[in-house]
């Protein structure tokens, strides 16, 4: 599937890439979509998608059917899983030890296909094999959770602590499934709907109805009135992010994961800010390490995503799947060649 810009995505057939050197080829064995690739569709993406034509699509798990020249920790028929990004390792951020911010990010696109060539930066720091235990379909979330999981780090969600993720799209269920694995006390926030009913039903968490009544009123009597250690936005809208700041605890931290509309900003109550010192964090993207670190927590079962696949599609049905993401009528969609 190939995206020729915003609302042209086009199905066409390409020869199966070889390796040049320091690259392998993948047949992909399973894809998900993202909504990441539902805004791409709409907008563009300046970052993941610098130019176009390209292939399409970002998370993916698959088989190497090919090596290049130079390649010694792959072989033909190794199950592996890759991110969708690797970092330069010589940048400023990278040298600080924050990959995720590094500025030179390469990103790699073409899940949506049925075989995908990587280039050799991503191979040498952001491919990681598969226990033969681990289905294609669970490896694939690894993306998604290195993110989620990089957020959970950067908020020191640990035992004990009350969380709350304000929306419950798959990576806000993702990050309170990993606060729920550190045994927090997870509150998951959602709208009513047929998501809603159907996620409440994992029992990860306790699920409040954002549209009963004053939202911020009952997340903090949700932890005897004191507000919560740690809130998570997961839905990207400013009037959630205040929300947000509005629900945390005295000396609590706020995760901002949901990326805002470009030129969008949010008030801030300063007195609370400083004199209950209040911590606002950002999280952006993974790092080779928490890419790792997913793989892990699927293979052991630490995190198990199945319930967050709400249908599974042929490739030819990619631009369907998406079409039925941005209704709001998928949680994510498992696309099988
Ligand atoms: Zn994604
Ligand atoms: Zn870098």
């Amino acid at each position: 599937m190939v995206f020729h810009g915003p609302g042209d995505l086009r199905r066409e057939d390409l020869p199966v890439p070889a390796p040049a050197p320091g690259e392998i080829v993948l047949r992909i064995d399973a894809a998900l979509t993202c909504g990441t690739d539902v805004k791409t569709l709409r907008r563009g993406h300046p970052v993941m998608i610098p130019k176009v034509p390209t292939v399409f699509g970002h998370e993916f798990a698959g088989t190497v059917t090919a090596v290049g020249a130079g390649v010694a920790q792959f072989h033909e028929g190794d199950r592996v899983v890759a991110a969708n990004s690797a970092p330069c390792g010589g940048c400023v951020s990278c040298g600080a030890g924050r990959p995720n911010l590094c500025e030179d990010l390469l990103f790699v696109n073409g899940a949506y296909g049925e075989y995908i060539a990587l280039p050799p930066r991503l191979v040498a720091r952001n491919v990681v094999p598969l226990a033969s235990s681990l289905p294609a379909s669970r490896a694939a979330f690894a993306e998604p959770l290195a993110c989620a999981l990089l957020a959970v780090e950067r908020a020191r969600i640990e035992a004990g602590q009350t969380v709350i993720v304000i929306g419950h799209g798959p990576l806000g269920c993702l990050l309170g499934m990993l606060a729920a694995a550190r045994r927090a006390r997870v509150v998951m926030v959602g709208k009513t709907g047929w998501r809603f009913e159907r996620l409440r039903r994992l029992e990860f968490a306790r699920w409040v109805d954002a549209s009963a009544g004053n939202v911020v009123e009952v997340l903090r009597a949700a932890n005897g009135g004191r507000g919560a250690d740690v809130v998570v936005d997961a839905t990207g809208r400013p009037e959630v992010w205040e929300q947000a700041v509005d629900a945390v605890g005295r000396g609590g931290r706020v995760l901002f994961f949901g990326g805002c509309a470009p030129g969008t900003s949010i008030r801030l109550d300063t007195r609370r800010t400083h004199y209950e010192e209040l911590t606002l964090l950002g999280a952006f993207h993974h790092t080779p390490a928490t890419i790792r670190s997913a793989v892990d927590a699927l293979a052991s079962g630490v995190v198990v995503p199945d319930e967050l696949i709400s249908h599974r599609m042929p490739l030819e049905e990619v631009g369907r799947a998406l079409e039925l993401m941005a209704k709001g009528e998928a949680l994510k969609v498992l696309i099988e060649s």
